[in-house]
């Protein structure tokens, strides 16, 4: 399973380095939350045929739309406590109070609803004493093994070369890496909400459609090994690696943490994160 991958990886980085990054101390404990609970669910069944969900793909909708998301809604409440407890010991870190998440438990407060206009990027619920960026942040990072979990058993029914949208073929999610293959140099997305892959064109963005190359470029490290796209039309930027040069044994959603010196070079240069 990729996040064990994951998770060893970073367990061999701290090994070497002695000691990691802050922020990669905390993406390290989130993520052995989420394959804690990975381990426990049962892949579930496809509530799709292929022929219905090839019509879906091709009239561009995902293939698992909010109602069809299920969960136990007990076990993601655990989860969501124990991410609340991470969030809570990385506070100053994440810039929050941990009195704010202690008072206001979030397991308590995030119901079915929450989740469901978390899914489906609306506003969520009005709430109190935590803002609504954080509880964003606490189901993104505690829904995910769930979304993994119905990713994996729906991924085989994605048609690469007809989806080629803007957002996830699996959830409707919103890119947030890409690298390049390995054999072509075609790109790939990759979703911030349940790690599934998708071809896309290369030279367009994927968050405002742009393809107009005057207004598209992007910026390279001296290896030739990371590349940041810009799109001058809506000032965001995507992350890629280039797999022609790092090699096929890297894993993709690892490096999507390990560049976070990536997001500080794009901020500074005056473009934005997805969100
Ligand atoms: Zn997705
Ligand atoms: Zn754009």
């Amino acid at each position: 399973m990729t996040l064990e991958r994951i998770i060893q990886k970073l367990d061999e980085l701290e090994k070497k380095e002695g000691k990691l990054p802050e922020l990669l101390q905390f993406y390290h404990k989130i993520l052995q939350i989420q394959a804690g609970v990975g381990d426990q669910l049962e892949k579930p069944i496809p509530g799709l045929t292929r022929d219905a969900s090839m019509v879906r793909l091709r009239q561009g909708k995902p293939l698992l739309e909010a109602s069809e998301f299920t969960f136990d809604l007990i076990l993601f409440q655990n989860t969501l406590r124990e991410v609340t407890g991470v969030f809570s010991e990385f506070s100053h870190f994440i810039g929050i109070t941990p009195e704010a998440l202690i008072e206001s438990p979030p397991e308590k407060l995030v119901s079915r609803d929450f989740i469901e206009a978390w899914y489906a990027g609306e506003d969520l619920p009005p709430t109190e004493a935590i803002s609504q960026d954080i509880i964003r942040e606490l189901i993104h990072a505690a829904v995910k093994p769930f979304l993994m979990d119905h990713a994996g058993a729906l991924i085989g029914f994605v048609e690469q070369e007809t989806w080629r949208r803007s957002y996830c073929p699996i959830c409707g999610g919103t890119p947030d890496f890409a690298y390049l293959e390995p054999e072509n140099g075609a790109r790939w997305l990759l979703c911030s909400r349940c790690d599934t892959e998708w071809l896309f064109q290369r030279l367009q963005c994927p968050y405002c459609q742009n393809q107009d190359q005057n207004n598209l470029s992007f910026y390279s490290d001296d290896d030739e090994v990371y590349r940041l796209y810009v799109c001058e039309k809506c000032k965001r930027y995507l992350k890629a690696i280039d797999l022609r040069k790092a090699g096929s044994e890297v894993e993709v959603s690892l490096e999507r943490l390990l560049t976070y010196e990536l997001d500080a070079q794009a901020r500074e240069y005056g473009y934005l994160a997805i969100g």
